[in-house]
């Protein structure tokens, strides 16, 4: 059965952001535009996960969470404007088990609720592989054959994502969402030139090319 997560959120970019990617991964989302509303449905539907805005109109997030926290051990996964030492610390105080600095990108909030939910079910797939490829998300390893790939974050959450999606054409635009972000403006080749990294590792002894490019669209993972 899918997973459960409340998002409370009052900016709606962001949890339009939140609930389109993580409804996308396969998760039930409902969505709190305050924290009245947001410890209310935490009652009544009993999420798996929390994910919680600290900037909040009426109740705000530090207050929420304690409350949270309080009525039940139900993961909570903190937004927080800055990344400033005092605000992770007051974050982390309130009961908060982790938290993400805005702005971030969908992958690395992705990676973060993954980790809370293994904590409370160890079962989830950790493993993926295409073709001579695996990519271990628990160790953060890759490897192509007996090699041994070093990526930097950036490139293993853009492999993850296509390894996620085998064989399906990512849009230019699902992809730069989901790895650089909401924020993310502009024209930008970063994209390319971020393929051409990802090629260049997993192509080092001539194997055979695995992204693709669909030309005009995006790239897939898939075999010549
Ligand atoms: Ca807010």
């Amino acid at each position: 059965m899918a997973e459960k997560i409340l998002v409370i959120e009052d900016e709606q970019k962001i949890a339009d952001f939140l609930k389109r990617g993580l409804i996308y991964e396969g998760f039930q989302v409902q969505v709190a535009r305050d924290g009245e509303t947001g410890l209310a449905s935490a009652r009544d539907q009993l999420p798996d996960l929390v994910i919680l805005d600290v900037m909040l109109p009426g109740l705000d997030g530090l207050e929420v969470c304690r409350r949270l926290r309080a009525g039940g051990s139900t993961p909570i996964l903190m937004l927080t404007a800055k990344d400033s030492v005092a605000d992770r610390v007051k974050g982390l105080d309130s009961g908060a088990d982790d938290y993400l600095a805005k702005p971030f990108a969908f992958e690395e909030l992705l990676a973060r609720v993954r980790a809370l939910l293994r904590r409370v079910r160890p079962n989830e797939e950790t493993i993926f592989r295409f073709a001579d490829v695996v990519l271990n998300v628990a160790t953060r390893q890759v490897t192509r054959g007996a090699r041994k790939i070093e990526l930097t974050t950036k490139e293993f959450d853009l492999l993850h994502y296509f390894m996620r999606n085998p064989r399906q054409v990512l849009t230019r635009e699902q992809i730069y969402e989901r790895i650089w972000g909401y924020d993310f403006e502009g024209e930008s080749n970063i994209l390319d030139v971020y393929i051409r990294y990802l090629r260049s590792k997993l192509e080092l002894n001539n194997e055979p090319r695995v992204l693709q490019t669909t030309r005009g669209v995006g790239y897939a993972l898939r075999e010549e």
